[in-house]
């Protein structure tokens, strides 16, 4: 099973802010769409870094609520792990784990073109697990 497999149902959409964007704007646009993080890009829309809600919450723990007012280049991750289309997610499940990072972008021909977080990847694995044992039942049910 591979990422691509999660991008047909969830589809590419990605939000993104740029550096410039306030921490402020990054909780807005977490809240507003329910997700826990946030990709951050360029000028010309090229992945710069990674804001989840993790790096708010330690600007705040270490800044005080001023850190709120602060550019999102300061406290992004700028080093992204990212994952392709045809990556299984298997290894992406493994990246997250070892990284303990909780989303991956899926970068398409040097463009983003989705994102997988921890949520899509257990619903996707409860989905088969379910399949695999409807399967299962009716293999012996027919025996
Ligand atoms: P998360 O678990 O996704 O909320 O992120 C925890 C920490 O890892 C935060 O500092 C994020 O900026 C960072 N992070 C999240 N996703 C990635 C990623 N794909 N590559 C590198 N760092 C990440």
């Amino acid at each position: 099973m591979t990422v691509s497999s999660i991008l047909a149902d969830k589809g590419p959409d990605v939000v993104t802010v740029s550096p410039e964007e306030t921490l402020l704007d990054v909780t807005k646009l977490l809240d507003k769409h329910k997700i826990g993080a946030v990709l951050a890009t360029d000028s010309n829309g090229k992945l710069a870094g990674i804001i989840s809600e993790r790096d708010v919450v330690r600007a705040v723990a270490r800044g005080g609520p001023e850190a709120l007012g602060e550019a999102v280049g300061t406290h992004m991750t700028k080093k992204v792990v990212t994952c392709k289309k045809e990556d299984r997610v298997n290894s992406v499940m493994m990246q997250m784990t070892e990284g303990k990072f909780r989303h991956v972008p899926v970068i398409d021909g040097g463009k983003i073109a989705g994102i997988i977080s921890i949520g899509d990847v257990v619903r996707r694995r409860i989905a088969d697990i379910e399949t695999e044992w409807r399967a299962m039942q009716d293999y012996i049910a027919a025996g």
